[in-house]
C-alpha cells in the first residue's frame, strides 16, 4: 500500500479513534492509551508505545501511519516571537507563530495553504489558494510547536492559547477543522479550555451557525469596516454575506450563553477605515452584539498601497469606541522583524486559483 494512502491516525478525533479500535475488535481503552502517547508523551512511533501489544503494533504499522507536517525553518524574533515554516508537499509551505507573553503563550496556526478570500490588505491573499489542510496538518502544527518549546512546561514558553489566525480561512475548511478543534479541547489530547481556542473568520455565515452547534470554542470575526461599501472592497466575501447577515449570525452565535462574546478584528488602515465617522459607524454596527474589539495595526508587506494609521489616530479611534461602550484593545505588533505579524504569513503556495494574474503583470512572452 502506498504509505500516504494509509489512514493517518492524527486525522482522527477521540470519537473516530474509538470507532477505529472498535472495528479492530480492540478494547475501548486503546483510544486513551494511544492518545496519551501521541499528545501527552509526544511519541509518534508505534515501537515506542510500550503498553500496546506486539500484535496491535504490527497491525497499526502495516495499516496506518502517524504523519506530521515537518518543520523546515525556524526563525526567532528579537521579542521572542517564533515562526516555523512547515513543508507540506513540494512547492507548498505553511507557517505558525508562537507569541510569548508574561502570563500566556499564544500559538497562531494555519488552516489552509494560501487563501481564496482575496482580502485586499493581506499578504496570504496575494499568494492565491492551493488546498485545505488535513486535520493532522492542523493539529500537527501544535504538536511540533510543543516539542520545539521543550514539551511546553516552562512558564511563558508554554502554549496556553490557540488562535486560527494564520494562513487561510478556517471556516472554509470545515470538515477538517472540527476534528482538529475537538482534539485541541479534549483532555486526552491537547486539553485547552474552550475560551482558549479561537477560530477567526472573515464571516462565512452558514459555517458560523454550524460551528456553534458542533464545538464550543471562541470566535473572532474580521470586520475591518462598519459599512458594506467599504467592507466589499476590503473583504470581498462581504458581497456574499453582507454586514447585516454577519451581525445576525454573530448574535445567534452568542445567544445561548450570556458569558460569550465575539472578538471583532479591525485592521487600522490610514485614510481608509480609521476616521471618527467610521468609529461612530462601528459603534452603530455592533449595537446589540456582545463584542470586544481588537484594533490591529496594519502590518505592511511588499507590493501593497496601504499604510498603518498613526498612533494618535489609533488612540483617538479606540477612545471613541471606548466612550461608545465598546471594550477595545489595540493589539501589540509582535515578530515584525521576521514577518510573523498578523497578515504577514506567506509560507509558500503553489497557487492553483490563478488569481495572481490580477496582481502581477505577466512578463512579456509569459502566459497569464
Ligand atoms: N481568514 C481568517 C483568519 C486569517 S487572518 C480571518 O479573516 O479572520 C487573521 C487576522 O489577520 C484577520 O483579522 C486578518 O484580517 C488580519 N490581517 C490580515 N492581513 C493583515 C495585515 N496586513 N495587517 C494586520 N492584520 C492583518
Amino acid at each position: 500500500m502506498n504509505a500516504s494512502a494509509k489512514l493517518n491516525l492524527l486525522d482522527l478525533d477521540q470519537q473516530a479513534l474509538k470507532e477505529f479500535f472498535a472495528q479492530l475488535g480492540e478494547k475501548p481503552f486503546r483510544t486513551a492509551q494511544i492518545m496519551r502517547w501521541i499528545y501527552h508523551q509526544g511519541v509518534v512511533d508505534y515501537d515506542g508505545m510500550s503498553d500496546l501489544s506486539n500484535k496491535l503494533r504490527e497491525h497499526l504499522k502495516s495499516e496506518t501511519r502517524l504523519a506530521l507536517p515537518e518543520v523546515t525553518h525556524e526563525q526567532i524574533s528579537n521579542d521572542g516571537t517564533t515562526k516555523w515554516l512547515f513543508d507540506l508537499d513540494s512547492g507548498n509551505g505553511i507557517e505558525s507563530v508562537f507569541i510569548p507573553e508574561t502570563s500566556r503563550g499564544t500559538l497562531c496556526i494555519s488552516s489552509q495553504i494560501g487563501c481564496a478570500l482575496d482580502c485586499s490588505f493581506c499578504a496570504t491573499a496575494r499568494q492565491g489558494f492551493n488546498r485545505n489542510l488535513s486535520t493532522a496538518e492542523i493539529v500537527g502544527q501544535i504538536w511540533q510547536a510543543n516539542q520545539r518549546l521543550g514539551g511546553g512546561v516552562a512558564g511563558s514558553r508554554r502554549i496556553t492559547n490557540i488562535v486560527l489566525m494564520g494562513m487561510g480561512e478556517p471556516l472554509l475548511n470545515y470538515k477538517n477543522l472540527i476534528p482538529a478543534l475537538k482534539l485541541m479541547l479534549h483532555d486526552q489530547a491537547f486539553g485547552f479550555g474552550k475560551r482558549r481556542v479561537t477560530v477567526s473568520t472573515a464571516g462565512v455565515v452558514p459555517a458560523m451557525d454550524r460551528l456553534k452547534d458542533d464545538v464550543d470554542v471562541s470566535l473572532a470575526v474580521s470586520l475591518h469596516a462598519p459599512v458594506d461599501e467599504l467592507r466589499d472592497e476590503l473583504v470581498p466575501l462581504n458581497k456574499k454575506y453582507p454586514i447585516d447577515e454577519l451581525m445576525a449570525a454573530c448574535k445567534r452565535f452568542v445567544a445561548t450563553d450570556r458569558k460569550k462574546h465575539i472578538t471583532f478584528e479591525y485592521v487600522m488602515l490610514a485614510g481608509v477605515n480609521d476616521s471618527d465617522a467610521e468609529a461612530r459607524a462601528l459603534i452603530q454596527c455592533l449595537r446589540g452584539v456582545s463584542a470586544k474589539i481588537n484594533l490591529i495595526p496594519f502590518n505592511t508587506f511588499e507590493g501593497n498601497g496601504y499604510h498603518c494609521s498613526s498612533q494618535s489616530r489609533m488612540d483617538r479611534f479606540r477612545d471613541i469606541l471606548y466612550k461608545g461602550g465598546l471594550h477595545t484593545v489595540t493589539r501589540k505588533t509582535r515578530g515584525e522583524d521576521i514577518d510573523a505579524a498578523c497578515g504577514q504569513l506567506a509560507g509558500k503556495v503553489a497557487d492553483r486559483s490563478r488569481r495572481e494574474v490580477k496582481f502581477v503583470q505577466p512578463r512579456f512572452g509569459e502566459q497569464s
